[in-house]
């Protein structure tokens, strides 16, 4: 350990394991597991649970499994399998194995006959609906179900029978029989299966009885030997259910799991369930899950996030036990300091409009030498081409510019980034008043870096050559929800906060010709615009990149 990791203090999780590393049982190691279900792509959210479980793991050198929480078929795919491998390989994670609760489903169902031999579980014919309602609440003890107390030969042969495809969906379920006066409602007599007649992407017509969370996570758990079982807070009311079915299964000599929890990570401006999430991609109000407005971590990928601001984002945040919301604003700062390191640095005109510059030769090319990254010395240089004729943006000029615009207008004067002074002479307009051409007139002597160029301007523009650019599209984007808390309205429909004008295209973007070589998953710096990086759907002869983030730091402010 390193001397600033030895000062930092450490977090609930960390204390708890190297208690527990303490105990001969354990070997001196620990196994996390990563365990999402298989029925969506993976968010922010989920980033925190994986940098948590692989990050502890490695900390004190242990393993982590990968297991696809599979016990619900109707709404699980493979599509989300592939998705949630590639995201965790992405973030830099390797898992030890990669496990399927449905592996598992032989063992539970025998462990499911053994608890009813012992008694402790019974089959219920009533609907999900009344038992629910039997439940009752926390303050008023719960009412038996008159099938509680069944024979253990009857419950063995209509749980055979349920396993057999003999009933229909609902006609049965499989309940533990625990305690229905228990002030926590999950130890009501809670479903352990249910009758599903729906084929599973691993285990096809096999099983038409599935496993409830609570039966076949904790079991899971107990399976592979994990040690710490990491949850969210939700689950800390799961914990005695958990404990309970535990006790039923565990045996001598092995690793009891421990379950913990921890405050789920919450991000303002966006929603994060995966079914609200599928309902932004079914309802078309995104271009899928990968969508650069999505808070999933492919969407983050293709938004031009890295890696490292993601796991640099999670260390921030830290871990807690309380609920608590993070402003979005810290992760785009973090992103902007990663590529500000990395990102090569390029001249891009979003909003082209035409200059000329008069007493420049008509023919002539001259290449400048332009440093790639002026905060990384080893990125070096590349050469850039100058013409006459130039683009440059729009909102770079103005007619009647007020003192304190530092840009073009007429007689005004501007330095174009790393070559000449200009100074604007007259300028022209289109038919429906645009202004279509400015002119200018260079002075040789203002060239970079050149022994007269001291002279000073209060303005830099970015620009391209015409003869040279390519042309690009853009997508701009802004927040996908104008409220800080969409989904946290009292009976308001979070889709009520959709942006409308979260993306912005700019279909006639001009580029430096370097960028011909553009590559995805690169982030390049559009000086004096943001970052951006090439999108999905870009292509030699159409080129499209996705501006990851501006690069006015709002969040430094705000601190
Ligand atoms: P969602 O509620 O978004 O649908 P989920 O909890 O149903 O997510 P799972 O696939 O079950 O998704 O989650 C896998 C793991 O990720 C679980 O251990 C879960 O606790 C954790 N996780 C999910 N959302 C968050 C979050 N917002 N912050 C931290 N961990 C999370
Ligand atoms: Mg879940």
């Amino acid at each position: 350990m390193d001397s600033a990791t030895e000062t930092k203090s450490l977090n609930f999780l960390e204390q708890i394991i190297e208690e527990d590393l303490q105990k001969p049982e354990y070997n001196n190691t620990i196994l996390t597991r990563f365990p999402p279900e298989p029925n969506g792509y993976l968010h922010i959210g989920h980033a925190k649970s994986i940098c948590l479980n692989f990050g502890l793991a490695a900390k004190y050198h242990g393993k982590t499994n990968l297991r696809f929480d599979d016990t619900n078929p109707s709404r699980e795919e493979d599509e989300y399998v592939e998705s949630i491998k590639e995201d965790i390989k992405w973030l830099g994670f390797h898992w030890d194995h990669e496990c399927y609760a449905s592996d598992y489903f032989d063992q539970l169902y025998e462990w499911a006959e053994k608890l009813i031999i012992d008694g402790k579980a019974y089959v219920d014919d009533q609907s999900a609906e009344t038992i629910s309602e039997q439940r009752c609440n926390p303050t008023v003890a719960g009412i038996e179900s008159p099938f509680r107390n069944r024979s253990v030969q009857e419950n063995l042969d209509l749980f055979r029978r349920m396993k057999a495809g003999e009933f229909k969906e609902g006609e049965k379920v499989l309940r533990a029989k625990i305690d229905m006066t228990s002030p926590n409602m999950h130890m009501r007599d809670p479903i352990m299966y249910r009758i599903m007649h729906i084929s599973h992407n691993r285990t096809g017509n096999k099983w038409c009885i599935y496993p409830m969370y609570d039966w076949a996570h904790g079991q899971s758990d107990y399976l592979e030997q994990i040690t710490h079982s990491i949850c969210t807070l939700e689950f800390e009311v799961h914990r005695p259910l958990y404990e309970w079915f535990l006790d039923q299964v565990y045996s001598e000599g092995t690793i009891r799991t421990k379950q913990r929890e921890f405050a789920r990570l919450n991000l303002s401006y966006t929603v994060m369930s995966k079914r609200k999430l599928l309902e932004l991609v079914n309802e078309k109000y995104v271009d899928g899950w990968d969508d650069p407005r999505m808070p999933t971590i492919s969407g983050f990928r293709r938004r031009g996030y890295t890696p490292e601001s993601i796991r640099q984002f999670q260390e921030k945040i830290g871990v807690a036990k309380r609920d608590n919301v993070i402003e979005i604003e810290l992760l785009e700062y973090l992103i902007r300091e990663d590529l500000n390191k990395k990102a090569p640095r390029v001249m891009a005109v979003i909003d082209p409009v035409k200059l000329v510059i008069d007493n420049y030769p008509e023919d002539k090319t001259e290449m400048f030498s332009v440093e790639n990254n002026p905060e990384d010395p080893e990125a070096g240089h590349r050469e850039v081409p100058f013409t006459r004729e130039l683009y440059i943006e729009r909102d770079d000029f103005m007619e009647e510019p007020p003192s304190k615009f530092f840009r073009l207008g007429p007689d005004r004067e501007v330095r174009l980034k790393s070559a000449y002074i200009v100074k604007c002479v007259s300028y022209e307009k289109d038919d429906d008043g645009n202004i279509s051409v400015i002119h200018c007139v260079y002075d040789p002597e203002t060239r970079s870096g050149a022994p007269m160029s001291n002279k000073k301007v209060k303005g830099t523009l970015h620009w391209v050559s015409t003869k040279h650019a390519v042309d690009a599209e853009a997508r701009i984007y802004d927040r996908l929800f104008s409220d800080p808390d969409p989904a946290g309205h009292k009976d308001v429909d979070y889709r009520r906060f959709i942006n409308p004008n979260s993306i912005t295209i700019m279909p006639n973007c001009k580029l430096e010709p370097s960028l011909l070589k553009a590559q995805m998953g690169i982030g390049y710096q559009f000086q004096r615009i943001g970052y951006f990086c090439l999108d999905k759907y870009s292509t030699p002869d159409k080129m499209i990149f996705n501006k990851t983030v501006g690069l006015k730091d709002t969040w430094a402010k705000q601190r």
